[in-house]
């Protein structure tokens, strides 16, 4: 059992793709099969190294991982020329020496019509004398492999049952070579390439998006002609934004490499795109990793329907992951985030603490951001703080236990002793326990949210901090 993931190197890894690219690593993982990957780059003027270097990488941080040598197809452009070549020879294919102007016109007439575009098959049997008019003429050609009308094309499909396609719905002879003088062979195909590369790789299963189904059908004629066995097919659900259409650029974010720099995890994600279009089976919890998946998955429990994308779902997936996480693994998670701002930690068990203590608020790891801020950088008062430090007694409280801390400043350590100083200072001032540690949140952060008021307070006294914000509030 093989398969394998064959991403085009013409833009970043799309969610699409990768949630491809699972589908099939779980599908061969589940059946102890091989998972390999090929890079699509014959288009050579949208193909770009750094989408390949995106999409490797993206694959790798999902934990994807591809058990062969990676194929690049632009290497086997010769054996896919020679392909072409035979297929002439055999009279299954032919140059076709129609203008790009003269097609135009064709599909004009058809829209006029009101018919579908095709191509009339209008060079299918030229005669010799017409061919050499043609080439003196200067013209260059395609290569056309002869599909039938009445030609039935059918396959098993994993996800969609059986699946019937007509030759004449095919769009008329099929193009596998761009354009070239009619001595040589232009550039070679995907509908082509793709049938020989996956023969070559010796691929079982072809698990990919829905809107190759029609390209299946077109495969399927050339694997017979080529005396091939066909691999299996699975078409996958598409995915679907919000509203329902298909999620396309227009979306935003749409790249694993995005996800990733606003602070998704890698188990996250790869849960989340394993339920866009596979559900669980009965008693299994939604969430899950992805070897837990592997054991169960197949493609009964793959739906035809696209799938919606759901943001609620992936952020409650990528908070349960964070919150799970060691403090030391947060702590590493978030220290870019604090390197990137120059923000100097005292040292690492501190920024321990910090990430425990920031750890269950945090939905994406960025948001570390804002919920780290208030402990570098004097927060400015917003108005609950502002309002809450107005309330009577709040500043006098204040006062009384900014004298103790100068008299013998807390270390951050023992939290008693912090509770010691604060029923003291709020008894002396005659007010509630609850307003005076109200008033000293105000006074350190700004704002009455945010994590426990000790815990917090114990980091900003670690660092010699809490004195002079409690000074400037009074
Ligand atoms: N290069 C094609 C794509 O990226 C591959 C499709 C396939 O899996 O055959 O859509």
């Amino acid at each position: 059992m093989r398969v394998r993931l064959a991403p085009s190197p013409t833009g970043k890894l799309h969610i699409g793709t990768a949630r491809t690219a699972l589908f099939n690593w779980l599908f061969a993982r589940n059946q102890r099969g091989k998972f390999l990957l090929r890079i699509e780059d014959t288009d050579q003027e949208r193909s770009r190294e750094e989408f390949t270097e995106n999409i490797l990488e993206g694959l790798q941080w999902l934990g994807l991982n591809w058990d062969e040598e990676l194929v690049r197809q632009s290497d086997h452009i010769n054996s896919h020329r020679k392909a072409i070549q035979t297929l002439l020879d055999k009279g299954l294919a032919y140059r076709c020496y129609a203008t790009e102007a003269e097609l135009e016109e064709m599909r004009n007439d058809q829209k006029n019509r009101g018919q579908a575009p095709r191509y009339d098959n209008r060079h299918r049997n030229l005669s010799s004398e017409q061919e050499k008019s043609y080439i003196e003429k200067g013209r260059t050609c395609v290569v056309r492999f002869r599909i039938e009308d009445n030609e039935l094309i059918q396959w098993n499909d994993l996800v969609r049952g059986k699946m019937i396609w007509k030759g004449a719905d095919l769009g008329g002879d099929m193009v596998l070579s761009r354009r070239s003088p009619s001595d040589k062979i232009g550039s070679p195909l995907y509908n082509l390439v793709v049938v020989l590369d996956d023969a070559a790789m010796q691929i079982s299963h072809v698990i990919r998006g829905e809107d190759h189904l029609a390209n299946t059908a077109k495969q399927l004629v050339l694997y017979k002609a080529f005396g091939l066995a066909e691999p299996i097919f699975a078409h996958t659900p598409l995915i679907l934004n919000t509203e329902g259409r298909k999620l396309s650029k227009r979306d935003g974010v749409t790249s694993i490499s995005d996800f990733r720099d606003m602070g998704y995890t890698p188990d996250a994600m790869a849960n989340y795109m394993a339920l866009l279009g596979w559900s669980v089976p009965d008693g299994m919890d939604e969430k899950f990793t992805a070897n837990e998946a592997a054991e169960v998955f197949n493609f009964d429990r793959v739906n035809k329907a696209g799938a919606k994308f759901d943001w609620d779902k992936l952020n409650w997936l990528n908070a349960q992951i964070i919150h799970q996480w060691h403090p030391e693994k947060l702590f590493e998670e978030i220290s870019p985030i604090l390197r990137d701002n120059n923000w100097q930690l005292p040292e690492k068990a501190w920024g321990i603490a910090l990430a425990e203590l920031i750890g269950p608020s945090l939905t994406v790891i960025n948001d570390a951001l804002e919920q780290s801020r208030p402990f570098f950088e004097v927060p400015l008062l917003k108005q609950d703080g502002l309002e809450q430090l107005q309330l009577k007694g709040a500043k006098t409280a204040l006062k009384f236990l900014l004298e103790k801390l100068e008299e013998d400043p807390w270390n951050g350590m023992e939290i008693p002793k912090a509770q010691g100083l604060l029923n003291d200072s709020a008894k002396k001032a005659e007010v509630k326990k609850g307003l005076i540690m109200k008033s000293l949140r105000a006074a350190l952060f700004g704002q009455l949210q945010g994590p426990d008021l000790l815990s917090s307070w114990s980091l900003l006294a670690r660092v010699g901090q809490d004195r002079s914000r409690i000074r400037r509030c009074l």
